[in-house]
């Protein structure tokens, strides 16, 4: 056999490998017949009933069939007939529900339905793919459908749904910023927004789970018909797709909402949870349990889950909540089993205490033993906005000196590197990553105060001014850093939240974009779009390499609330040759030595311009208070 031919044999043995292995197919329809398979629980149930439905929330079951034991404890039921349109659950004795991995549900999540997915994919969905953009060049979004669009002031017209990120003023506000990667808020069915009430305004982030592997009916236009989320979602992602846009889809498989209600509880699959050594449930989630992904089965259940939104739904890559409730041999196994542009990062923590070993956690502290899984830097985070702990103590940009070095680790991604003195850094006091794509670069995300809140609390008595200044030259920090840039939807029409920290549940008029503020305040998008342009045409801010990294950035002598650093362009194929970035906290100017050249001005006193601002000459340069200067020879 040609090497050809040998890899096309390869490939589909690999394909019928998986699909044999596929352990919760747990519909499998044809016109003739549908065979329903229901994985069991830690005991073989004495009896599975399968029950058929004509709708997803009422009317009694106009069919009801003992499910057949299988060997392993499994039960299967084939039924003859076309049941398309029809709607199922699953009874093992501790009540209904609609399996572990339903891949349509009807309203609210409750039963399952049978569908044709073929049928939901969008006219060109087989021409659809992955945009090609490596680790290091993205930029990412992390974007609540509700938040984005609900305003009057978006102008789109599906609010709240997922088809408002298909509408061309959506797409072209992405575009005009530059991010090529929307990370959405959980977007699978979670339990606490009743989608049989949608013309009540109900708002919830959505880290409540009910069905992993189903989009959440409130973001659909009609969620009784479970072909129509499936369908929306796909047309969001082709359009995302179409514009160079990833789509990253945040997975919350650490925890479940309901515990005894739960599908996994339901089916008697209670190994599913980590226990106490009373019996209890263990709370590393802080939401009354934790999942067991070090369990064999578990940990398949979420490979499962990633692969099959990949596989039929396109999706780029997973942002992986409280990712520290997880094992990292766990986290091992998904990233060699999915595909290599498929990008994971998480969150390196937990909210309480798990029940295994620390040493076994995928935690920040362990980012080392992962490598293609990235964290995110609480360290940059903190360093620059202050402790997640106190709303109202600020740090580097409300001008408080020791964070210096924080701020310092976090532009080099978190790797080591002579010019970082650990012992310093406010969290880690060593290294953690290995490459800087392993570190998630920023500010704010949707947890805790935005930016725009945090920095009224911390500066007292803040002008607007100053507040857009600090804004700016944070994120100036974030973009310049060589970890993969990450904001938060709506910071560029700085955005708040009237100072509420824990917006999970809160109304529209706290969690909305205000879009009219792109009018009124535009210099804060034309900055965040233009820092993003100028890291996307350089790649000595994206160098991706720890190597690249030792070598080619160097920071000048820190000051208080200063940090300064020069890289190397020319040397990683950039064609600015040494570029001079400083950050100023200080509410006055400051000096900084610099080689004495000619440097073309680039980013000054609010402003960006790649092809210079103006030109400095001399040994040293002026930087101006709260704000950002960047130059290159
Ligand atoms: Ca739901």
């Amino acid at each position: 056999m040609t090497k050809r031919i040998i890899m096309a044999v390869m490939a589909t043995l690999a394909l019928s490998v998986g699909a044999q292995q596929a352990m919760f197919n747990e519909v499998s329809y044809s016109p003739s017949q549908t065979e329903f398979n229901f994985s069991g629980g830690d005991k073989a149930a004495k009896a599975v009933t399968l029950r058929l439905y004509r709708a997803g929330d009422s009317a009694k079951a106009f069919k009801t069939v003992k499910m057949k034991r299988q060997g392993s404890g499994a039960y299967k039921a084939v039924v003859a007939g076309d049941l398309k349109g029809c709607f199922y659950t699953f009874d093992a004795g501790r009540g209904e529900f609609p399996g572990y991995f339903a891949k349509a549900v009807g309203v609210n999540g409750r039963r399952g339905a049978v569908v044709e997915l073929s049928e939901t994919n969008p006219a060109g969905w087989a021409q659809d793919r992955r945009p090609a953009i490596a680790m290091k060049d993205l930029v990412l979004y992390e974007l609540h459908h509700r938040d984005f669009s609900i305003d009057a002031s978006s102008g789109l017209e599906n609010k709240g749904k997922f088809m408002a990120l298909t509408e061309p003023k959506a797409i072209k506000h992405l575009t005009d910023l530059g991010v090529n990667a929307v990370h959405v808020l959980p977007s699978f069915d979670y339990a606490s927004v009743d989608e049989t009430r949608l013309n009540v305004p109900q708002y919830n982030w959505g880290y409540d789970p009910q069905n992993y592997n189903v989009p959440e009916g409130g973001y659909s236009t009609n969620p009784y018909d479970p072909s129509v989320r499936i369908k929306e979602f796909k047309l969001m992602v082709q359009a995302l797709h179409k514009a160079g846009i990833k789509v990253i889809l945040d997975v919350v498989y650490n925890h479940t909402f309901n515990t005894e209600r739960s599908n996994f509880t339901l089916g008697g699959w209670d190994s599913a949870y980590r226990y106490n050594a009373d019996g209890s449930y263990s709370n590393g989630s802080g939401c009354g349990n934790e999942t067991a992904s070090e369990t064999s089965k578990f940990g398949r259940y979420m490979l499962e889950s990633m692969l099959y939104w990949v596989d039929e739904y396109h999706i780029d890559g997973f942002r992986v909540d409280l990712m520290g409730v997880h094992d990292i041999a766990t986290m091992n196994k998904i990233r060699k089993a999915l595909p290599q542009d498929v990008v994971i990062y998480g969150e390196g923590w937990s909210a309480g205490s798990c029940a295994i070993a620390y040493d076994k956690l995928a935690m920040k502290a362990h980012m080392k033993q992962m490598p293609g899984v990235a964290a995110f830097s609480d360290d940059l985070r903190d360093a620059l906005r202050g402790p997640f702990s106190d709303d109202h103590k600020g740090a580097f940009l409300a001008g408080l000196a020791g964070e210096e070095e924080s701020v310092k680790a976090g532009i080099v991604g978190c790797i080591s590197h002579p010019d970082v003195d650990y012992s310093r850094v406010n969290y880690s006091k060593e290294p953690w990553a290995l490459e800087p794509t392993q570190m998630i670069s920023y500010v704010s995300c949707h947890d805790d105060m935005c930016l725009v809140d945090r920095l009224k609390t911390s500066v007292p008595g803040i002008s607007e001014d100053e507040l857009i200044r600090l804004d700016l030259l944070a994120q100036t920090a974030v973009f310049t850093s060589q970890g993969v840039p990450f904001m938060l939807s709506g910071e560029e029409m700085l955005r708040d939240k009237k100072g509420v920290h824990n917006s999970f549940e809160s109304p529209d008029s706290i969690n909305h974009l205000d879009w009219r503020n792109l009018e009124t305040k535009p210099q804060v998008m034309e900055y965040y779009s233009k820092l993003i342009a100028m890291r996307k045409n350089h790649q000595a801010f994206r160098m991706g390499k720890a190597e690249l990294v030792r070598e080619n950035v160097h920071f000048l002598p820190t000051e208080d609330c200063l940090v300064a650093f020069v890289i190397k362009g020319t040397n990683v194929g950039d064609s600015w040759h040494d570029i001079v970035v400083v950050l100023n906290a200080n509410k006055e100017p400051r000096k900084v030595a610099v080689e004495p050249r000619k440097y073309t001005v680039v980013c000054r006193n609010q402003k960006i311009d790649e092809r210079g601002l103006d030109t400095v000459q001399g040994s040293w340069v002026e930087v101006p208070g709260q704000s950002a200067l960047i130059m290159h020879d």
